[in-house]
């Protein structure tokens, strides 16, 4: 019988199988199936044939399958196996993360209450804990060994003994099977005569409804089930299940406006897209500009060329609240071949949008990053809307970045990769200097809404002692006059998990660690400001090194916080907030948009979630609270994304027909970025970022590999990162990898506790990929000896994109 690989999702290497049968001969790769594994059976996904197993493998066959055709094309399999390799995880966790969630099949140990069980619980007198277990279990009706506690397993064991309790083997079915739904329609003996008289409104019911799902049919006529069965027993009515499908397509929001003429820029986007297509080779195309730029009518032409050569279209968005507005311009002209693929789909939901991308039923898939996955066998076209987004990387389990490898899918399939931005990200605009793709710059349409007007308020100059206001004189006038004249404004707060800053308020001077130029970041139990790259620390001064003067100070501000005092200061205004405290799901996050785009909220204070291109007619003043926050954040990406998000914040203002007024507050308005924002001028703010980069060896110049090391006990954190920093050094000397290889650290992570877990880190970083990858691999490999009964954990992350 063949040997096949089964790549089993929880596992980190494929195990072999026989394929029992004639099961050998149709197409394996991607196929489910059911294999034994230890004791159990679970489910696992068929790969690649082996030719020979080691002599002393006990090989056992697979169990069965569970679909009739493989979940994935084909020729999904040397991508699959590419981010594995890359990203330094297993083939397993890549197809965990690539499929459609709820498919997993396997067998677990249940335990459950027994006869004796339920008397004993009534009856006897139980200990506390034994009363506990068995109440939960009555309730629960039974529920999985594995959610036990190791101390619960072994009263479990003493139960059982007593025959209260007993242990069972039981299945997981699929939680995203697809939903049926039961149908009735007229039967062969169908005639009035047939029916009793009481029956007769039934029966013409019947006669003009002639199949109808069951539960409308019971809206009409309460039946029961046993009249049911008498009706289906006489012939004259028939039941079938049918297939239910759930689309998660929304309704059309607006109406095109066409036909468009297309601008020079778009024409010649177009033709070299057309020419990529045609020759059916890989191509990478930047489209440099703004939103409104007419960006998404080249999307929607490249689609409709790539669709006419018979190939299919990949869309992909940064977030959920992109997708109706990407959707409702796509569905105009695409109608319903489109798919969406997005968190905010129910398994089931997921599945069946799957399943039709898969046979090809929606050549058009538009998503958010997990789209990139989508099962289409021939992607000709893909499309990578707002690039610089970094919501493209997924920052847990598989940390991969779909922009990245959008362009690496696009290279497997011979497609043409279209990253669209207005402000795109230093690394791709970096490729097209190394003329790794082609660019296309477009300007703001002339005639579109003016850009609004941007002032920027120096905090300086209003400083009380150290204390300073949240509103600066200059915005509260503005907001004052704002409100008075019925227009709405957005507050824009950055603001993430950790979010103090120690500068000087009186010339607005920060501490910068001088290895790695990075903002210091101040640690307050041992009052010390310390690098999270490199180590470097410094006591925190009294007085301020760069004017002397006694205005260092701890800068900190919470949504929370700012809405408080808003409302205070303007106590007849409608107050909003939208941040990860106030937005749970997408519901909230829409009923909070909704509530601005009804105009009855006048002041929205929010994070960066309120930048991402929603267009508020009557907002027409965005005042950004704290340009300070996120310009010093301790990432040498901190620049670029400074600019990427007041970019967007500006871009919220005015985009009606009144023109938009934009505040920026900042201690340090002298600082080259405002100017380059003040001008609008991206590409003069890339040419000095590079320049940064390349001084300090950062990105695009180097690569990162960042590695995490956390656990429970914090000294043996701090005991495995120091031998994984010893023996990484080691091994740079013996092969030697400097100065090629930089090993930073181990440090504290900026945030060096989450959930009880301590965490330090190590930062790799090499122009090298080949050494690079070479040394994380190393890592890999020693992982298990190192953190083997410790508690501790080794993550890795290629490419990192968020190094708290
Ligand atoms: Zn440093
Ligand atoms: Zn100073």
């Amino acid at each position: 019988m063949p040997l096949h690989q089964v790549i089993i999702p929880s596992l980190k290497q494929p195990l072999l199988y026989e394929v029992p049968g004639d099961e050998g001969r149709s197409p394996l790769i991607g196929r489910r199936v059911l294999v034994p594994l230890r004791k159990k059976s679970v489910t696992g996904y068929l790969w690649e044939r082996a030719e020979t197993a080691a002599p002393d493998l006990e090989i056992k066959p697979i169990l069965r399958f569970l679909d009739e055709t493989p979940l994935f094309p084909e020729a999904m399999a040397p991508f699959f196996s590419w981010i594995a390799d890359y990203y330094l995880c297993p083939l397993g966790l890549v197809l965990k993360t690539a499929l459609p969630p709820g498919l997993a099949v396997f067998e677990f140990q249940k335990v459950s209450l027994t006869a004796e069980g339920k008397r004993a619980l009534k009856e006897e007198a139980l200990a506390q804990e034994e009363r506990n277990l068995l109440g939960a279990l009555l309730r629960s009706r039974g529920r999985a060994l594995a959610r036990f506690s190791p101390e619960e397993r072994r009263l479990i064991k003493e139960l059982g003994k007593k025959g209260w309790v007993r242990e069972l083997k039981a299945w997981q079915k699929e939680k995203a099977s697809p939903r049926k739904e039961k149908w009735v329609r007229t039967g062969p003996c169908f005639e009035k005569n047939r029916f009793p008289p009481k029956d007769f409104p039934l029966f013409d019911f019947l006669s003009t409804h002639p199949t109808l799902p069951l539960q409308e049919l019971r809206r009409h006529f309460p039946l029961s089930h046993q009249r049911l069965t008498t009706l289906v027993r006489k012939g004259l009515i028939e039941m079938e299940e049918r297939l239910l499908s759930s689309d998660p397509l929304g309704e059309v929001i607006f109406e095109e406006k066409g036909p468009f003429v297309l601008t020079p820029h778009q024409e010649e986007a177009l033709a070299l897209i057309g020419r990529g297509l045609k020759e059916k080779t890989y191509q990478a195309l930047l489209l440099h500009g703004a939103t409104g730029s007419g960006k998404t009518e080249i999307y929607l032409q490249a689609a409709e060329a790539a669709l006419n050569l018979g190939r299919q279209v990949l869309v992909l968005v940064p977030e959920i609240g992109l997708i109706p507005l990407m959707e409702a311009r796509f569905r105009l002209r695409f109608g319903g071949r489109i798919a969406l693929l997005h968190s905010g789909l129910t398994d089931r939901e997921r599945l069946d949008q799957w399943q039709k991308v898969l046979k090809g039923e929606r050549p058009v898939v538009i998503g958010t990053r997990s789209a990139l996955f989508a099962p289409l066998t021939d992607p000709g076209l893909i499309v990578v809307d707002e690039e610089h987004d970094p919501s493209y990387k997924q920052g847990e389990h598989l940390r991969y970045n779909a922009r990245d490898l959008a362009l690496v899918r696009g290279r497997l399939s011979s497609a043409v990769v279209v990253l669209g931005s207005a402000t795109p990200s230093i690394t791709t605009l970096y490729l097209r200097k190394q003329k790794k793709l082609e660019y296309v710059g477009i300007p703001k349409r002339v005639g579109h809404q003016a850009l609004p007007e941007i002032h920027l308020i120096d905090m300086k100059e209003y400083r009380k002692g150290r204390q300073f206001p949240i509103l600066s004189p200059p915005l509260r006038e503005a907001v004052e006059k704002n409100l008075k004249e019925g227009k709405q404004t957005l507050l824009f707060l950055n603001r993430r998990g950790f979010d103090t800053l120690v500068l000087c308020t009186l010339c607005g001077a920060v501490f910068r660690c001088r290895n790695c130029s990075l903002t210091l970041t101040h640690h307050v139990h041992t009052r010390n400001l310390l690098c999270h790259t490199c180590g470097f620390e410094m006591p925190l001064p009294e007085s301020c090194p760069s004017c002397g003067g006694p205005g260092i100070k701890t800068l900190g501000l919470g949504t929370e916080k700012v809405e408080k005092e808003l409302s205070a200061l303007f106590p007849q205004a409608v107050i909003d907030r939208m941040d990860r405290d106030t937005v749970t799901g997408r519901r909230a996050y829409y009923r909070i948009l909704k509530r601005v785009e009804e105009r009855k909220t006048d002041i929205l204070i929010g994070t960066q979630m309120i930048t991402k291109g929603h267009d508020f007619p009557w907002v027409t003043l965005v005042g950004v609270l704290s340009a300070d926050l996120s310009l010093n954040w301790p990432d040498f990406r901190a620049g670029e994304r400074t600019y990427q998000l007041l970019a967007q914040a500006a871009g919220r203002a005015g985009r009606g027909l009144h023109p938009g007024t934009v505040f920026i507050q900042t201690f340090n308005p002298e600082h080259s970025i405002f100017r380059y924002v003040k001008n609008h001028d991206y590409l003069g703010f890339y040419r000095q970022e590079l320049q940064f980069r390349r001084d300090f060896g950062y990105p695009p110049f180097s690569r990162l590999v960042h590695c995490l090391i956390q656990g429970n006990n914090e000294s043996r954190v701090a005991e495995v990162s120091e031998r994984l920093g010893d023996r990484l050094r080691e091994e740079a000397r013996t092969h030697r990898w400097d100065p090629l290889l930089e090993i930073l650290g181990p440090v504290p992570a900026p945030i060096a506790k989450i959930k009880g877990r301590h965490r330090r880190q190590l930062l790799l970083k090499s122009p090298h990929l080949r050494l690079l990858r070479r040394a994380a691999g190393t890592i890999v490999g020693w992982e298990k000896e190192l953190t083997q009964g410790q508690g501790v954990r080794i993550v890795l992350d290629v490419d990192p994109v968020d190094m708290l």
